[in-house]
């Protein structure tokens, strides 16, 4: 099979893997090695390669799309009736460089579906990067995707040449894992998700050999089983706090061809993917935990209204909070008040008394903080009538993500 074609397969394949973003990897100095790329050219967000090569910045493709498992929720299930294709590794290096010399991509995203074993599929994902790295110098920015359960020996050699690496948890639930994903274990993922947070920490260490630099990341997917928006974002706080993972990714579950009874029909709302990152934000950002972010009984996030919003206008006896006293903590939880907000109301009410027009200038969305503050000459109304309704987004907006 021409390697044209074992892209166009090998990329298209590659597409369900969210957890796919450069931003937070340090500059990769290949200047003085002689060597090209660099990881320094702003925030490269991850964009999947699309097949006529056009405006890249990752190339996100997979080894193979061979697997020995049989996971439901997945294209490349060994029972899915999919063209197979698979690189070698001397294809997939040459392929990064042409690619990274043509300026259509700034580094690489390799996942792969599991071939003979967990050990010589991830053997040969870590020597891609190796080469890379080795033989071509390339200072560009590498994402590897673990194969859970591979020997320490390989994750740690995948971490000294991969910016970042990442297992993915799958689903929320433990429980649907095992039913949906019965090749799979919940202990197995996250054994290989600890030896990541470990070699990253001693990465870390003076003089010792640099692993992962960019850090650990993972995906769950949404919607493919019973999990609640509840489940899920406390599913991402143990993971955020267990393993120190920089990112945790939500897929939307769209059905596949010839799936499962066990899986749904309807494709996840891509706008409940969007809130979930939403109320990510809020637990990395704005100090909520998990447990208090979904606030309707059903445990599901609010499609209509973001969630910050929604807890806000749930805990209306919280507020309104006054912008010239409020802490840091307080303000974090008004809607509408991103952190660089309230680093700049911070700063400028030790100056003077800040009134609304002063908020204005100070924040983005005066709109959506104001019935949630107090100022100098402003007091909100004790019982704004349809605060929600005005504050919502136009059913327009909504329907983006439906
Ligand atoms: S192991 Fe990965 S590639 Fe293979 S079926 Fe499961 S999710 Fe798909």
């Amino acid at each position: 099979m021409q390697v044209r074609e074992k892209l166009r397969i090998l990329a298209d394949a590659a597409k369900y893997d969210a957890s796919c973003a450069s931003s937070g990897g340090p500059k990769r100095d290949s200047l003085g090695t002689g060597g090209i790329g660099s990881t320094d050219k702003g925030m490269g967000i991850c964009h999947a390669y699309t097949p006529d090569g056009r405006c890249v910045s990752l190339l996100k493709i997979l080894l193979t799309n061979q697997c020995l498992y049989d996971c439901a929720y997945c294209i490349n299930r060994r029972s899915s009736n999919v063209p197979r294709a698979k690189f070698t590794v001397d294809e997939i290096v040459q392929l990064t460089l042409d690619f990274y010399k043509r300026n259509y991509i700034e580094g690489l995203f390799l996942s792969s579906g599991i071939v003979k074993s967990h050990d010589e599929t991830m053997e040969e994902m870590t020597r891609v990067a190796k080469s890379l790295r080795e033989e071509h110098k390339f200072g560009g920015y590498i994402h590897l995707k673990l194969i859970a359960g591979a020997s320490p020996e390989l994750i740690a050699e995948a971490g000294r040449y991969a910016d970042r690496v990442s297992v993915n948890v799958e689903l929320p639930r433990e429980d649907t894992l095992a039913t949906l994903a019965p090749e799979k274990r919940a202990d197995v993922i996250r054994g290989s998700m600890a030896k990541v947070t470990l070699g990253i920490e001693e990465g870390k260490e003076k003089n010792a050999p640099k692993f992962a630099p960019a850090g650990q990341s993972t995906q769950m997917i949404v919607g493919a089983d019973g999990a609640d928006d509840r489940d899920i974002l406390e599913a991402s706080a143990q993971l955020y706090s267990g393993y120190r993972l920089r990112r945790v990714y939500y897929s939307a579950f769209s059905p596949i061809p010839d799936s499962t009874a066990r899986l749904p029909l309807k494709a996840a709302p891509l706008m409940r993917e969007h809130r979930l990152y939403q109320a990510d934000w809020m637990m990395r950002f704005y100090g909520f935990e998990a447990k208090e972010i979904v606030t309707g009984e059903d445990g599901l996030l609010d499609l209509a209204i973001d969630p910050k919003l929604a807890w806000a206008l749930a805990h209306r006896d919280d507020f309104p909070i006054d912008v010239n006293t409020a802490d840091r903590e307080l303000l974090l939880r008004v809607p509408g008040l991103g952190v660089k907000s309230i680093d700049r109301i911070l700063m400028a009410r030790r100056h003077r008394n800040l009134g609304l027009d002063d908020v204005a200038r100070l924040t983005r969305s005066l709109n959506k903080c104001r019935p949630f503050l107090i100022a100098r000459d402003w007091r909100p109304l004790a019982d704004v009538e349809n605060l929600r309704a005005k504050l919502a987004p136009e059913p327009a907006q909504l329907d983006l993500f439906a």
